[in-house]
Order: C-alpha cells, then structure tokens, then sequence
C-alpha cells in the first residue's frame, strides 16, 4: 500500500510540474506575439490640438512641403508661405495602435491658410510700390542705374568706383495681395519721370523758345532736349511741343577713376665757377625728366558733371637733376654775352625791321626814368654826335658784340672809358632824326645789325 501512496504522490506532482510548463510556455508566446504585433504611431498636434495620428512624421512634411510648392506656383508674382499653428508630434508604440494618415490630411487642409508677403519700396520716406522680394528691388535699380553707369564708363573711361543714390532707400516687408504687386516698367516710368504730368504746348503766333521757356519757368535746354525737332530758334505755330520737366525720384552719383601719364620736369643746379667767364655755362650732367600717373575722380549726378578731383598720384619714373657750371669770372671791359635792358621798365615804341618803307635796324623805347645803361660790360668805342642818332654811345663789348644808345640828351661816358654792365651812360632825348623822347637800341655783331629782342629776351638770369 504505502507503494501505491508513493506512486500516487509522484504522479501528482509530475501532472503539476507539466502543466506549470505549459502555462510558462503559453503566456511566454502571447507576450511574444502582443510584442511581435506593437505598432507605431505619431500624434500630430497643431499648436495644442490634437489632429489624429499618422503611421510616420514625413506623411505630414511631404504634406507640407507639397503645399508649399503649391501656393508658389499658385502665387508667382508674390513671395509664399503657409499660416498654420507649429506642428509637433508624440511618438507612441502600442499593440494594434490605429492611425488614419488620411483623416488627420483632410484635417490639416481645413486648417491651413496661404499666406502672401511683398516688399514696399520707400525712397526718401515716400512709398513707390510693390516688388516681389529684394532680388526684384536690385533687377529694378539695377535697370535704373545702368544708362548712368554706361554714360560714366563711356565719358570718362577705365575704372567705376561707385554708383549709388543719393537718396534713403528702405525696403519694407509687408503682407499683401498678388495683385498689389506693381509692374516693373510702370515703377521704372515712375522713378525715371517722378510721376510728373506729361505737359504738351502748341506753339501760338508771336511765340518763341525763350518766351515760351519763360512763360512755363522752364530752361530753354528742357525744351530743346525734350523736343529734338527743333534745330534751331525757329518753330512754327501750331508745333506741338513736349515741355514736361523730369523730377526722378532716384538721383544716380557714379564714380569713376582716370588715370594719365605726366612728364615731370626736373630742375638744374648751377655751380658758380670763378674760373669761368661770367655768361659761360657748361652742363656737367644732363636732367632727365620723370614720369608720374596721376589719378582723377569724375563724380557725375544724373550724368551731369558736378566734380572732377586729382585723388592720388604715383611717381613711375624720379626726374634727374641737371647740373650746370655757372662762370662768374668777370674781365673788366669784356662782355658777358648776355645783354641786360638799356632802360629800367623799358616800353617799346617800335620795332626792329621794316617800317615805312625803310628798315629800322634797333628798338625804340621810352620809360618814366630817363636814364640810359650799358647792356653789358665793355669798353666805350665812341661817345659824341652822329648824323641820325644825335647824341650817341656805341659800346664795343670785346667779345664780338657791341651796342649802340642814339637820340640821347646827354652823354655821360667817355670814349675809351670801361664801363660796367648796368652802368649809366647817358640821359633819354630826342636829339638827332627822333620824335619824342627815346631811346634808340641797336646790337651789332661785327657789322652786322641784329634783331635787340632776340638778346634782350635772353636776358633771363
Ligand atoms: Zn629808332
């Protein structure tokens, strides 16, 4: 018996023990299979209201961003977008979690709204209108400054520095409606013509370009530049002319650079040489002049020249200097070459050469102070009275040279006498063949009677 109650027992146990297995195995299956089967979804919110869920996030952003395409297309002319409250999601993973991608769309479309923005133009504090974007507001200058930058570029060659106007401009976003936006030629018309009143004239009788500029307080070069037509100063009654004066709203200052290539003079530096006679020069090193760029600044308004400035210059080339010897030896009597004026302030009365049918071989001249001068050092080789000149000194300059000083009223050297260059002579007169009072001046080489101005204009230092 007690076998029997030990089987019994054992049984028992075994049946327990299997049936424990089972139950392990069953809910171990489920909880795979619940797992196996937990889905994913997505609560989508705009702003705080729950629309539905989707099964992924990019089935409301490929939404959107179809939408978005959409209004674009829609609205070419005005910049787009969506007014919708910010979409967020909330993840979640559940067994058999619903979704309804469609529902929360159609939901989403109830909701959103296009919105359409535009940029508004201001100059100077007063609207001009409506451009799509900034993109459009710089196409629409752009179109504006370019007969002005070609004007400068063609007037004044090489380099634009700047353009730009010389008014405020502020571009101001604002919501508005496609059809708000203005067309581009009709802003151009108004920034070029300052939405000024075409003004016609039909010219009446008795009229003229002046009177009429008058009347209309116009310049005449309005009316001639509004109505290339007329020629001249004529126009005929019944012409009809154009006399509407432009106020642009838009005023266009370009820049432009010039450059040019100046020659740079050099200067010389005079060595005296006491060994040299006085007159003599020799150069001891040439000069060279230099070369510098010098750079100009056009500065135009409305294409009208207002200002042309040197701005900078660069040296490309130094100027060498020239240096001279300079003698200064003077050798009393003997004449330096270069011949000072006979008279202080000297004003000539006649010329050397023909005149009256004769020719006159020196220069006459007068001055308020009457005394007469050596024109250079020499030795007096004759002082008394000469048919024709009167009273008359010739000076022999021992060099080749000599001078003659006719018409005097009195001579004050001596023949034989040395006399310095600048030293007085004589007093001015009339005596001899003269009428009025003055000087008459000959050079002499050898012979020969010369040209006095040609040496006097030498007379420089
Ligand atoms: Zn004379």
């Amino acid at each position: 018996m007690d076998y029997i109650i030990g089987w019994k027992k054992d049984k028992w146990l075994v049946v327990c023990c299997c049936m424990m297995t089972v139950l392990v195995l069953l809910l171990s299956s489920g909880y795979v299979y619940m797992t196996m089967h937990k889905v994913t979804r997505y609560q989508v919110f705009a702003g705080t209201e729950l629309i539905g869920a989707v099964s992924d996030k990019t089935v409301v952003s490929d939404w959107l961003k179809k939408k978005r395409e959409e209004a674009a297309t829609m609205y070419p002319t005005v910049q787009t977008g969506l007014l919708i409250d910010p979409i967020h999601y909330l993840e979640q993973r559940e067994y058999k979690a619903a979704f309804d991608n469609e529902q929360v769309l159609r939901a989403l479309e109830s909701k959103v709204k296009i919105q359409t923005k535009g940029v508004q133009v201001v100059i100077d504090g007063q609207p001009l209108g409506y451009v799509k974007d900034a993109a459009a507001v710089n196409r629409l200058f752009d179109l504006y400054k370019s007969k002005y930058v070609q004007q400068a570029e063609e007037q004044d060659g090489l380099l634009l520095k700047s353009v730009e106007f010389v008014q405020q401009i502020q571009l101001v976003t604002k919501e508005l409606k496609p059809g708000d936006i203005d067309d581009n030629g009709e802003l151009l018309k108004r920034i070029e013509t300052g939405g000024v009143q075409p003004v016609q004239y039909i010219v009446q009788r008795g009229d003229c370009i002046s009177c009429i500029a008058y009347k209309f307080h116009i310049s005449q070069k309005t009316i001639y530049d509004n109505n290339p037509s007329i020629k001249s100063t004529v126009i005929r009654v019944g012409d009809v002319l154009n006399l509407t004066v432009l106020q642009p709203l838009l005023t266009v200052k370009t820049v432009t650079e010039r450059a040019e290539t100046v020659e740079v003079p050099y200067d010389t530096q005079y060595i005296d040489d006491p060994e040299m006679k006085a007159g003599n020069k020799e150069t001891v090193t040439d000069g060279e002049s230099g070369l510098k760029e010098v750079h100009y600044l056009t500065t135009r308004i409305n294409g009208e020249l207002v200002d042309e400035a040197r701005s900078d210059e660069a040296l490309l080339k130094p100027a060498k200097q020239a240096v001279v010897r300079k003698g200064t030896k003077v050798i009393p009597g003997v004449g330096t070459g270069v011949f000072a004026w006979p008279v202080y302030r000297a004003k000539l009365t006649s010329e050397y050469g023909r005149r009256w049918g004769s020719f006159h071989p020196g220069t006459d001249m007068v001055s308020e102070q009457s005394g007469i001068l050596a024109s250079d050092h020499g030795k007096v080789a004759f002082a008394g009275w000469k048919t024709g000149y009167g009273n008359c000194v010739i000076i022999d300059h021992q060099n080749g040279y000599s001078t003659l000083y006719g018409h005097m009223s009195k001579i004050v050297a001596a023949e034989g006498e040395l006399v310095q260059k600048g030293e007085k002579i004589g007093i001015m007169g009339q005596t001899g063949n003269a009428t009025g009072v003055h000087l008459h001046f000959e050079v002499r080489k050898g012979e020969k009677q010369l040209n006095p101005l040609t040496y006097l204009a030498k007379a420089d230092d």
